[in-house]
C-alpha cells in the first residue's frame, strides 16, 4: 500500500526507470531518471516535494497567474502504484 500522498522515489524502483512529469496547463513535460532522483534526493525523497518544486518554477506560476495554477503531476503513477 502506498502511503497516502507520500510516494517516495524508492517506491518506484522496479516499477519505473523514468518518471514522467507533465503539466496540462503549461504543456511542460519532462522525464526524470529514477536512479538519478534517488542519487540526488535519496530513496526516501517524496514525489510530492519534487512536484511542488516543479510547480513553483512553472511558467504559469512565474507569470503570476494565480487563478490558473500549475498542475504538474506524474501521469504514470496511477498506473504503477
Ligand atoms: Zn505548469
Amino acid at each position: 500500500m502506498p502511503r497516502n500522498g507520500a510516494i517516495t522515489f524508492g517506491d518506484l524502483v522496479g516499477k519505473l526507470d523514468l518518471l514522467e512529469v507533465a503539466c496540462a496547463k503549461c504543456g511542460r513535460k519532462g522525464r526524470y531518471a529514477v536512479a538519478r532522483l534517488i542519487e540526488q534526493r535519496g530513496s526516501d525523497g517524496k514525489i510530492v516535494d519534487l512536484l511542488s518544486e516543479l510547480r513553483s518554477d512553472c511558467p504559469k506560476h512565474l507569470a503570476g497567474d494565480m487563478g490558473d495554477m500549475c498542475a504538474a503531476r506524474c501521469p504514470e503513477l496511477l498506473r504503477v502504484m
